[in-house]
C-alpha cells in the first residue's frame, strides 16, 4: 500500500539540529537553529512567562474549543502590541487578526488565503530567505519567485527596488520586518520609506514576517516597517511570532493580521481566514496563547518582559563584539565588521559549505551550510573556541 511512498529528505536545519543532539563530543556548539540560548547555553524560561503560566494554571477551568480565529484577549493584545491600542486604523476596525499555530501557522493560513483569493499573484521572496518560506507558499499551491536582497556581503537595495518595480500589480512581496533571516542585514529607515512608496505606487501587497521582534533595536523600535506601512494606509499582511521573544517555541504562539482598506473588507477577510482555519486545524490551542495574552495584558509582566527581551538582545550584541574582537586578532587580513553591523540572531559568515563542514567535522561547531550562524548560541564560555575554530578553517 505504501511501497510507492518516497523517503523524506528531512528539513536541512532541523536535521542538523538532530545531528547535533547525537554528537557525543564534549564542548560541541550549536549555532545552527534559530533559538536564543542564554549565557549557560540553555533555552531560557522567562520570568514574565513563568509568572503568567502560574496565573493561567490557577485560573484554568473547563477547556472548550477556542473560536476558529483564536482567543479574543490574545488577538486584541497582539493588535495593541503591533499597531498601538489607539491607532486610528485599529479603532476603525480595519485590521483582521487571527491567533496562529506559531507564526508558521499564520503564514500557512495566509498562503491558503492568497491561493484562494489572489490566484494569479506570485509571492516575491528575498534571495536568500528562510528556507521554509518557499515551502509554505508552494505547499499551498502559490507560485513563488525571488527579488535580489544580498550581494557581496551587503544589502542589494538597488537590485531589490529594480526587481519590485517590475513586479505585476497585486503581487505579494514578503519582507522581513527586522533581523533578516538568514543574513542579519536589514533595510535602513530611509530605505523602508522608499520601499513602501514603491509598493504603494505599484499596487503590490506587502507581507511582513516579524519573527524576531525585539532582537533588532527593541520591541517597539522593531515595528518601524509596520508603522511605515500603516502610515501609508495599507493594505498589508503581517505574521508575527512569540517563539523567540517570549522563548515559547514549543507552545506555537503567533498571529496573522491583515490590514484592510475598510472595516467591511476586514470583516470579510476575517471570515475567509476562519474558513481556511476550519478546514485545516479547526481552532488553535489554548494554553500558550493565554500565557502570551497574560504577559501582554498584565502591566507588571509586560514591563518585566520588555526588560527580559532587552537583556537577550544586549547579550547577543556583546557576543557579536567578542567574536569580532577575537577573530580580528586571529585573522588579521580579513574584515569581520559584518558581525557588528548585522542584526538579530543571525549572521551570514561568508564561510563556504566546505568550511562549514570542516567546522562541524573537525571542531564540533555547527552552522547552516549557507554559512548562517545563530549568534545567540554563543556565550562567554564558547566564543573563544568558536573564534579559534573559525580562524582555523579560514586559514
Ligand atoms: N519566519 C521566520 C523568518 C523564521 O525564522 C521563523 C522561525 N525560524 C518563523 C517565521 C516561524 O516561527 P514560528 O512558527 O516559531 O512562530
Amino acid at each position: 500500500m505504501f511501497a510507492h511512498i518516497p523517503p523524506y529528505a528531512g528539513d536541512p536545519i532541523l536535521s542538523l539540529n538532530e545531528a547535533f543532539q547525537k554528537d557525543p563530543r564534549a564542548g560541541k556548539v550549536n549555532l545552527s537553529i534559530g533559538i536564543y540560548f542564554d549565557e549557560n547555553g540553555k533555552i531560557p524560561a522567562l520570568e514574565s512567562v513563568r509568572k503568567a503560566e502560574r496565573l493561567v494554571v490557577e485560573a484554568a477551568g473547563a477547556r472548550p474549543y477556542l473560536p476558529m480565529e483564536g482567543a479574543a484577549n490574545f488577538r486584541s493584545a497582539v493588535q495593541n502590541l503591533l499597531f498601538g491600542a489607539d491607532h486610528p486604523t485599529l479603532k476603525a476596525g480595519r485590521i483582521a487578526t487571527i491567533q496562529g499555530v506559531g507564526s508558521s501557522g499564520g503564514l500557512k493560513v495566509a498562503a491558503d488565503f492568497i491561493k484562494a483569493h489572489f490566484p494569479a499573484s506570485k509571492v516575491y521572496l528575498s534571495n536568500p530567505t528562510w528556507d521554509n518560506h518557499r515551502a509554505v507558499f508552494e505547499g499551498s499551491g502559490v507560485e513563488t519567485t525571488t527579488y535580489p536582497y544580498y550581494q557581496d556581503g551587503q544589502l542589494d537595495f538597488a537590485g531589490m527596488m529594480d526587481a519590485l518595480s517590475k513586479a505585476p500589480a497585486r503581487s505579494v512581496v514578503l519582507l522581513h520586518a527586522c533581523c533578516h533571516n538568514p543574513t542579519g542585514v536589514d533595510l535602513s529607515a530611509a530605505q523602508w520609506t522608499e520601499l513602501v512608496k514603491l509598493l504603494n505606487e505599484r499596487e503590490l501587497l506587502p507581507f511582513l514576517d516579524l519573527a524576531y521582534q525585539g532582537y533588532g533595536d527593541g520591541l517597539n523600535e522593531d515595528l518601524f516597517a509596520v508603522r511605515e506601512l500603516l502610515a501609508a494606509g495599507g493594505p498589508f499582511l503581517l505574521a508575527n511570532s512569540f517563539s523567540k521573544n517570549m522563548s515559547v517555541y514549543g507552545e506555537r504562539c503567533g498571529a496573522l493580521s491583515v490590514v484592510c482598506p475598510t472595516a467591511d473588507e476586514a470583516e470579510r477577510v476575517l471570515g475567509q481566514l476562519k474558513f481556511m482555519i476550519r478546514r485545516n486545524y479547526s481552532n488553535p490551542p489554548t494554553f500558550g496563547g493565554q500565557v502570551v495574552a497574560t504577559v501582554l495584558n498584565t502591566p507588571e509582566l509586560n514591563s518585566l518582559w520588555h526588560a527580559e527581551v532587552d537583556a537577550m538582545r544586549t547579550r547577543i550584541q556583546a557576543m557579536r563584539k567578542a567574536l569580532h574582537e577575537v577573530l580580528s586578532a586571529k585573522v588579521p587580513g580579513r574584515n569581520f565588521d559584518y558581525f557588528l553591523t548585522q542584526r538579530g540572531m543571525f549572521s551570514y559568515t561568508g564561510l563556504s559549505p566546505d568550511q562549514v563542514d570542516a567546522l562541524k567535522n573537525d571542531h564540533a561547531v555547527y552552522l547552516v551550510r549557507s554559512g548562517r550562524m545563530c549568534v545567540a548560541g554563543l556565550n562567554s564560555k564558547n566564543v573563544e573556541v568558536v573564534a579559534n575554530a573559525m580562524a582555523a578553517v579560514l586559514a
